[in-house]
């Protein structure tokens, strides 16, 4: 890469500025985002220390003024100058203001409560304090004979009783700490918000041959000073964490410290378990569940060396470490790991650029990877280790797929299958345990044919179109709009309508056909409370419910041994979402929901309900067949030029006059139409899948081409467009870069 973009001066107000420098050729091949570097600034040229944010093959600027950077700056980076510099790639990476990513990446301070908890403790003895006490007042030193006075009589004194009420200054303060006659020390022990709840124990865990091979095989890289990112792929239950902890015992050795991703807060606890057990209290914890005060606690606890382990969702990639080795992103599929506000970053991205900062290796783990990253691992880019088996060979659950349409066909309108009844009340009858599921998530308004199986898809887009109230379907890609027809296309049906079906719904049925089974149900409703999760799982794992209903929180990651079957409602919600990854998901959530039975002594059963047993993504998932999986889907998003086969955007435009928004979105559609970038092909303007929310109309462009810097390069010139007209003002506009959900 030729040049680099550079944020200069980091302790300056004004950071909402990068500066492109030259990268020298011998330079080339060893400089990375996140690097510490010096360059000249200024008109004097001023020698300066700056940090890499972004790397380009092509000038901003006409190359004949653009300057050389003068080297490398070797040695560590202090933790919150790594975490300004990591705000301000995301500034530039993801097109939001420095300060909206500043308030991202560093936490809320608490200054007062600090100060208020420092106190001050005589270091010398007594005697020898009387003595220098009179020397003081021969002297003259008002304040230090006065605070010294005080310390001989009471021992201690908080900082703030010396500060305002006997007038001390901090300099005084610190000139008798200096002198050794005193010490200030913090009062109170920062909070741990784990303590007491586990305790540390010997373990004796003998890697098997495959995870051996994943340990030494990232190991003798990181020996070597090889830093990458790193795939391990395997099925739940073969030994992932094992292989993670592992790594980071080695890493804690060599003085470094590890940050682990999870993918949500709902499996801290199980996690952090874990950990704790391995590590003890060098093991911590940050989310957004934690109050303000535990969670600054946490940062400070980083910050002063007393954890090695930080264990959080996407925002825990903010740990204030400052050597951290290794970054370990757990389910590394699942999609929160983007944000959803700006700024829309990718927890994987972020961690990829933080691990250049501090010199660390990445790994991601997943049964079921993300297309981006499988495909990533098989071209080369990152490393692939793989588990194929369970542990101590637990076996993988028989699956079964059932054809809602046969069911419907012979008679049967109920959402179970006569296959689920029948294994729902064996297990009933065994005080089995099962747990049944329904991947419906954000909108669903599409429509299907109940008789088919097919539902009703863009011509253009191949994703599905919504239902509005006023009977008309849409394509939130591109726009298109048709009728919402009487009958099926496909097969000429009347059974064509939208899905509804919940979890109250599931519950109900349960209970009707089942009136002495005891259910739990987890979705939105249940778990609105700090603890209603883990209430709800641990009341589930103790055995105080038969079955457990709920939505797709229920299949990830939780282990309970007693659960012998797990049924699939409607496989077919997640694959008609309008959003071109809707096999991606499917295939995952079924893979992973059929993974959660069976994971004790007994052997396991899924069923699999659906009116597409034919489709890709669900037969590969009933045979965990993800390679098949991922040839098909390669060749779909090859077909239609989606992520990873080439880039998007997303400019999502809001405002709250809809004939101004669709204006103003549509001179947008035409400027992108304009620009002079070879192979951009532009979609839409269109109203979002949300078009309005709160009385704030919503629209959407989406931009794709083969490569990505012809993205960024376009995205740069459109906002040099929107300097130009203060018509763009009055609506606000965000992007987002190779978009995870339907905006
Ligand atoms: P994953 O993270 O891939 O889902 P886990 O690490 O949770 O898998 O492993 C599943 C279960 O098998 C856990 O209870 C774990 O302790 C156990 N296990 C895996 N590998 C070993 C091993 N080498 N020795 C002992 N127990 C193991
Ligand atoms: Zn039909
Ligand atoms: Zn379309």
């Amino acid at each position: 890469m030729e040049y680099a973009s550079v944020i200069v001066d980091i302790s300056h107000e004004k950071l909402d500025r990068v500066f492109q420098y030259r990268v020298p050729k011998e330079l080339q091949n060893r400089l990375q985002a996140g690097m510490q570097v010096e360059v000249p600034f200024g008109m004097g040229n001023r020698r300066m220390k700056g940090y890499v944010v972004g790397l380009s093959e092509e000038p901003d600027y006409p190359p004949e003024k653009i300057k050389p950077l003068t080297g490398i700056v070797e040695g560590s980076v202090k933790a919150e100058s790594q975490l300004i510099a990591l705000a301000a790639w995301m500034h530039e990476r993801y097109g939001s203001t420095m300060n909206q990513a500043l308030k991202t990446v560093l936490p809320v301070k608490q200054k007062t409560k600090q100060k208020q908890s420092r106190r001050l403790v005589l270091k010398i003895p007594v005697p020898e304090g009387e003595i220098l006490l009179q020397e003081y007042e021969r002297k003259l030193y008002r304040a230090k004979a006065r605070l010294l006075k005080a310390l001989l009589e009471e021992g201690t004194l908080s900082w703030q009783k010396a500060t305002d009420g006997l007038k001390i200054s901090a300099q005084v303060i610190q000139r008798l700490a200096n002198a050794g006659v005193l010490k200030v020390e913090a009062e109170t022990r920062y909070r741990n918000p784990y303590e007491g709840h586990f305790t540390k124990r010997e373990q004796q865990v003998v890697l098997n041959e495959e995870q051996e091979n994943a340990v030494e095989g990232i190991w003798a890289d990181y020996k070597e000073g090889i830093r990458k990112t790193y795939l391990l792929h395997g099925v739940t239950g073969s030994g992932k964490t094992e292989v993670y902890m592992e790594l980071i015992a080695r890493l804690i050795q060599t003085g470094r410290q590890a940050v682990v991703l999870i993918p949500e807060i709902a499996l801290t606890f199980q996690t952090v378990r874990r950990f704790y057990e391995r590590f003890g209290d060098r093991v911590s914890v940050m989310h957004s569940r934690l109050s303000d005060g535990e969670r600054y606690d946490q940062f400070l606890r980083a910050k002063e060396g007393e954890i090695d382990v930080i264990i959080g969702p996407r925002s825990a990639l903010f740990a204030p470490f400052p050597k951290i080795g290794m970054i370990i992103i757990d389910e590394e599929h699942e999609s929160s790991y983007k944000s959803e506000t700006v700024p829309r970053y990718h927890a994987r991205e972020a961690a990829v650029f933080r691990a250049g900062m501090c010199g660390a290796s990445v790994i991601l783990g997943s049964a079921t990877p993300s297309v981006e990253s499988y495909y990533r691992a098989k071209t080369g880019v990152y490393g692939l280790y793989r588990l194929s088996g369970r542990y101590k060979d637990a076996c993988l659950p028989k699956v079964s797929i059932i054809d809602l349409r046969t069911e419907l066909k012979e008679g049967n309108r109920s959402i179970f299958s006569r296959k689920l009844r029948e294994a729902l009340g064996e297990r009933l009858q065994k005080r089995q345990q099962a747990m049944l599921f329904i991947n419906r998530r954000g909108l669903s308004g599409f429509v299907s044919c109940r008789s088919c199986g097919e539902a009703i898809l863009c011509p253009h887009c191949d994703v599905t179109l919504s239902l509005h109230n006023d009977g008309s379907l849409k394509c939130h890609y591109c726009g298109y709009e048709t009728h919402m027809p009487k009958t099926c296309p496909s097969c000429g049906s009347k059974y064509i309508s939208g899905f509804r079906a919940g979890t109250q719904q599931i519950e109900r049925e349960v209970v009707k056909i089942f009136p002495k089974a005891r259910v739990l149900r987890m979705d939105y409703d249940t778990t609105r409370t700090k603890e209603s999760y883990e209430q709800i799982l641990t009341a589930f794992g103790k055995g105080e419910a038969d079955v457990l209903v709920g939505t797709q929180m229920i299949v990830k990651g939780h282990d309970f041994p007693n659960v012998t079957l797990v049924g699939v409602l409607a496989a077919d919600l997640s694959l008609y979402a309008p959003d071109y990854r809707a096999s991606e998901r499917t295939f995952q959530i079924l893979t992973q929901a059929a993974g959660r039975a069976g994971r004790g002594a007994l052997p396991g059963e899924a069923v699999i309900q659906t009116y597409r047993p034919e489709h890709y993504s669900i037969r590969t998932a009933a045979e965990q067949d993800y390679e098949n999986f991922f040839r098909q889907e390669m060749l779909y998003r090859k077909m239609l030029g989606y992520p990873p086969a080439a880039s998007m955007l997303g400019i999502y435009l809001t405002g709250p006059s809809e004939e101004l928004l669709k204006e103003c979105s549509e001179r947008m559609g035409h400027l992108l139409r304009q620009l002079l970038v070879e192979g951009l092909v532009v979609v839409g303007p269109a109203a979002a899948a949300l078009a309005r929310k709160n009385d704030v109309y919503r629209r959407v462009i989406y931009l794709k081409h083969s490569c990505e810097a012809a993205i960024l390069k376009a995205e740069k010139e459109l906002q040099r467009e929107l300097e130009q007209d203060t018509i763009w003002q009055k609506i606000y506009i965000q992007f987002d870069h190779n978009p995870l959900n339907a905006f």
